[in-house]
């Protein structure tokens, strides 16, 4: 009861202190498989001034909102989630690089407003369940109030003038340089812009990045000039899922910019814990709903956390190191494979058409396993 009141206490003055400090060789034990496993981090992170740290953070775990529900409330009550659909959609789909469609007549497949579908289907059925749910982003517009434009200077010093007087190098320079700029604005920057609302605006208990992944097109015809756009955007025959969580800095970024500061943050401030259980929770429910095999990393880009597991990784994405909440991105299917393509046509026909969706659809398939992901995860009585 006690606890309960403090508990309570806390939430009204909305200021949460850390949690118990994770001990130096627990911090060590974690940088080793988790957060750098790949990298030299006793060169350039002390795990002794680390344990010292008492970060401060805006979020409540699993048990903290259990607490607070009462028997008669709805399972998700007392959660906040945030729910990002990954990338924009839109005018911005091509520059973005997330859009094609295999023949002429079928429909765009936009990463950016699929994630946005699954986000609202998620949401309502979030909402049904208790839960406050807020989207990053509402329609398929950039988050970053800064347009291309306003990061040609910044493009400019960063790329170098044409070699040669020749018009076809002023044609290539103008080129790589509206690339850059386009790529500050609706990459980067949207990217930080939708971390700093989650800090700073939102301060959910966690949030949840929606994706849906896509292969390298197959290359084997390309070298034949002949080689038409249909062969060249041959549906290629993977399709698996996966879940990423922040981790796995390389040697090279353990030294960039302020990313050592974000990592003693995220070591410090108890996210870590939490996007296990939610990342692992999240995983389960969208292996189980799709029944796909799990995604592998060839590279060291990339850790898998566990053997009992296999659909959960560590990886050092933007936002996953720069959101202080729990946070889990979610990359299931191969949209660009022979598995997920027709079901996407299908899933974008019969809302074009406002027909009922099929019992299989995509996006649902997709919707309601987030949602069972989040109910195992937060919610316990
Ligand atoms: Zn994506």
């Amino acid at each position: 009861m006690l606890l309960r009141f403090f508990v309570g206490y806390l939430f009204c003055v909305g200021l949460v202190a850390s949690l118990s400090a994770a001990e130096a060789p627990e911090l060590a034990s974690v940088l080793t498989t988790r957060y750098a496993p790949y990298a030299n981090w006793q060169s350039v992170v002390d795990v002794d001034a680390l344990a010292q740290r008492s970060e401060s953070r805006y979020w409540h775990t699993a048990e903290e909102i259990a607490l607070q529900r009462g028997d008669s409330d709805l399972p998700l009550a007392g959660l906040h989630i945030a729910l990002d659909p990954g990338h924009i959609g839109g005018q911005w789909a091509a520059a973005e690089g997330r859009q094609f469609r295999i023949a002429e007549n079928d429909f765009y497949v936009r990463e950016g407003e699929l994630a946005l579908v699954v986000a609202q289907l998620a949401r309502a059925k979030l909402v049904a369940l208790g839960a406050n749910v807020t989207l990053v982003r509402e329609a398929a517009v950039r988050v970053n109030p800064k347009s291309p434009v306003d990061y040609l200077e910044l493009a400019a010093e960063q790329i170098s003038l044409p070699k040669e007087p020749s018009l076809s190098a002023l044609w290539a320079y103008g080129g790589a340089l509206r690339a850059r700029a386009v790529h500050l604005s609706i990459v980067k920057g949207d990217l930080m812009e939708r971390a700093r609302l989650v800090n700073r605006e939102i301060q959910p208990d966690a949030l949840i990045s929606l994706h849906i992944n896509a292969a390298a097109w197959p290359t084997e015809n390309e070298s034949a000039s002949e080689a038409s756009e249909s062969a060249k955007f041959r549906l290629v025959g993977t399709n698996n899922v996966h879940a990423l969580i922040f981790g796995c800095l390389s040697d090279g970024e353990l030294q960039t910019g302020n990313q050592l500061e974000q990592l003693a943050v995220k070591l410090t401030n108890g996210s870590g814990p939490t996007e296990r259980l939610l990342g692992g929770a999240l995983a389960t429910a969208l292996a189980e709903a799709t029944e796909l095999p799990a995604a592998r990393y060839r590279r060291n880009n990339a850790i898998l956390l566990s053997s009992q597991q296999p659909y959960l990784f560590a990886r050092n994405l933007l936002l996953l190191r720069m959101a202080e909440c729990p946070t889990v991105l979610l990359e299931p299917y191969i949209s660009n494979s022979v598995g997920a393509y027709g079901r996407l046509q299908s899933a974008l026909a019969n809302r074009a058409a406002d027909r009922a969706l099929a019992e299989d659809d995509i996006l649902l398939q997709y919707a309601d396993a987030v949602v069972a992901g989040v109910r195992a995860c937060y919610g316990q009585e």
